[in-house]
């Protein structure tokens, strides 16, 4: 799984940055980084212009901000329609227009190809695929190793990918093996020259005279083996990324990734609501009156001690520092509160009826007749 870069490291701020200051970085960068306007290689220069993009829109927007700064990129992803950040998620399309409105760039092409919608610019990334993941608590608070069984769609061996039968590739005679074709479009006074893919070959720049049978275009559904990394502190919603395990693209663009979505199964003892745990534990009426020291079971299958304070009350909540889950951030752990429940015993002896009825008459207050039959 490829790294993703820290938000605030990709724009240069610091992390207490000001709406100002990020505002800034972007536009510094935009100028650098603009597909249309830069200096860098066209491929890196539009990946760096998406990422500075994300990071902008991530940290200009006050909810995904705190979002990010709690529970780092898990955090942010789900935030995203698909699951990640896609241009269709960008919301400062005027501030791009800002930018470069300056620069003579004001007629709308160079932003059409993000986000005018439809219109191709060459190869598609393939479809992203989804899997639910269900895992139990405890390994949402140790993070684990999992082996994922799925059916992905990887190179045909019998063909060696070519998708000819003799393994003959042949250049496609209408885009010249290119995978695209070129469009002229006019709209209004405008004139657009888009690139969309070959409807001969599908993009594939080939012309296959002998298909392979045993697959498609030289790509076949296979069950594979992948292990996924799940980190501890993850909860219920949260997506990770498996890039490029998705469906191949129809065009020869990048696969698709893989999107495995997480379930935390409910705990027979534990409840969670975010880093913290909630126990109820039982306790009986002296320990609540007089406090004592007791024993209560941890997520990590071991004890620890909770002090009961004398005059303890029905349902009152005790909280075990840094009990609970560990924090997505990586910093600490949440508490377990453990709500003490009050148990009425059912059965008394005759010799703890009494005590009891003294207890309560003690201190003259009561007038109340308590029963003495049915012993
Ligand atoms: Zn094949
Ligand atoms: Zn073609």
């Amino acid at each position: 799984m490829a790294e993703k870069r820290d938000y605030y490291e990709v724009l240069g701020v610091d992390r207490t940055a000001s709406e100002e200051e990020i505002k800034k970085a972007y536009r510094q960068l935009a100028r650098q980084y603009h597909p249309d306007v830069t200096k860098e290689d066209p491929q890196v220069a539009e990946e760096r212009f998406k990422e500075i993009s994300e990071a902008y829109e991530v940290l200009m927007d006050k909810q995904k901000r705190d979002l990010y700064d709690k529970y780092g990129h898990a955090g942010v992803n789900s935030q995203f329609q698909g699951g990640g950040f896609n241009w269709t998620d960008f919301t400062h399309q005027g501030d791009i227009r800002d930018i470069f409105g300056d620069m003579g760039f004001g007629g709308g092409s160079i932003f059409d190809m993000f986000f005018g919608g439809g219109r191709s610019r060459g190869p598609h990334q393939g479809q992203s695929l989804r899997y639910d993941l269900e895992i139990t608590l405890e390994e949402a608070a140790e993070g684990v190793k999992k082996e994922l069984t799925l059916p992905l769609t990887v190179k045909c061996e019998a063909c060696g990918g070519t998708g000819s039968k003799s393994r003959r590739e042949e250049v496609c005679p209408q885009c010249g093996g290119k995978g695209q074709v070129q469009r002229v479009e006019r709209r209004g006074y405008s004139q657009f020259i888009s690139l969309t893919a070959c409807p001969r070959c599908r993009g594939s720049g080939k012309d296959i005279r002998d298909p392979c049978p045993e697959c498609d275009g030289g790509w076949t559904r296979k069950r594979q083996k992948i292990s996924l990394d799940i980190p501890k502190g993850v909860d219920s919603g949260m997506r990770l990324r498996v890039a490029g395990a998705g469906e191949p693209s129809p065009d020869g663009g990048p696969p698709g990734d893989l999107y495995v979505v997480v379930t935390v199964r409910d705990h027979d003892i534990f409840q969670r609501d975010g880093a913290d745990l909630y126990l109820t534990q039982e306790i009986s009426f002296p320990e609540a009156a007089l406090g004592a020291t007791i024993e209560v079971p941890t997520l990590d299958g071991k004890k620890a001690e909770l002090v009961i304070p004398p005059g303890t009350q029905p349902g009152e909540v005790q909280r075990l520092k840094g009990l609970g889950m560990p924090k997505m951030d990586g910093y600490g752990r949440g508490d377990l509160y453990v709500r003490l429940k009050l148990v009425v015993p059912k059965r008394l002896t005759s010799e703890q009826k009494e005590l009891l009825r003294k207890f309560e008459g003690g201190d003259g207050s009561k007038k109340r007749i308590f029963s003495r039959n049915r012993s």
